[in-house]
């Protein structure tokens, strides 16, 4: 499998990098992070109570997730049959996936499914928190992208605004996004972590043209 992986925490500008580094190689795009918010999406719908981990746990065999491509770099998430790619971006789906995250039978299940997509796909950039270490040890190259919090929540706010949603705080964001990397950094199984094989790049104050090239040209290398 010719895998690139790219992990970071939220906001840390991995969904565009790995997009447009995709799109620059050729390759698929998968993003991991959408079949948890899938998952999420799901038990909400299921009116499922994600603080309530047993509960959740009893409800995984019957949460099928599923992708689909619509061109290299357009991935659907179907749940179930229903496609709800459009739903994954809402605020009390984006803070339940980062809760279901932690949950072990959950990682497992969602591990497998990556793998196995990822896999079928042979030539594909993968973006998430745990790809170069859990999902795809073996990725050729793993990158990890950083960035200040203050501009990780000013990227993800625009992305609030691009979507029509205006009533938000940026001060809340921020807050919303530290309570997530305190998660995903210090969860037991699977946590946050940068490869000690990858090749770190900070955004803060690049473009992402920038990140892109800077990681092309390691590529290129
Ligand atoms: O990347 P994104 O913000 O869409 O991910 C949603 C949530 O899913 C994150 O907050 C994180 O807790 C979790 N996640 C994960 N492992 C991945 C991808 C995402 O734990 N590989």
């Amino acid at each position: 499998m010719n895998c690139i992986a790219i992990d970071g925490p939220a906001g840390s500008g991995k969904t565009t990098a790995a997009k447009m580094l995709a799109v620059k190689m050729g390759y698929y795009y998968l993003n991991t992070g959408a079949l948890y918010r899938a998952f999420a999406y799901q038990c909400l719908e299921m009116k499922i109570d994600i603080n309530n981990t047993e509960k959740v746990i009893s409800c995984i065999d019957e949460i099928n997730i599923d992708v689909k491509f619509e061109g290299k770099s357009n991935q659907r998430v179907i749940v179930n049959g229903k496609d709800v790619t459009d739903k994954l971006s809402l605020q009390n789906v984006e803070q339940s996936s980062s809760i279901i995250s932690s949950i072990k039978e959950v990682r497992e299940k969602m591990t497998k499914a990556q793998q196995n997509i990822a896999k079928q796909l042979d030539f594909v950039v993968v973006e998430g928190r745990d790809i170069g270490t859990v999902v795809v040890p073996d990725s050729k190259f793993k990158f990890f992208l950083t960035a200040s919090v203050e501009e990780r929540a000013r990227r993800v706010a625009n992305r609030l605004k691009e979507s029509g949603v205006l009533d938000f705080s940026l001060k809340q964001i921020e807050i919303d996004i530290m309570k997530r990397d305190e998660r995903d950094i210090n969860r037991k199984i699977s946590p946050l972590r940068k490869a000690d094989d990858a090749i770190e790049i900070n955004s803060t104050f690049k473009n992402p043209e920038e990140v892109v090239d800077e990681m092309y040209s390691y590529i290129a290398k």
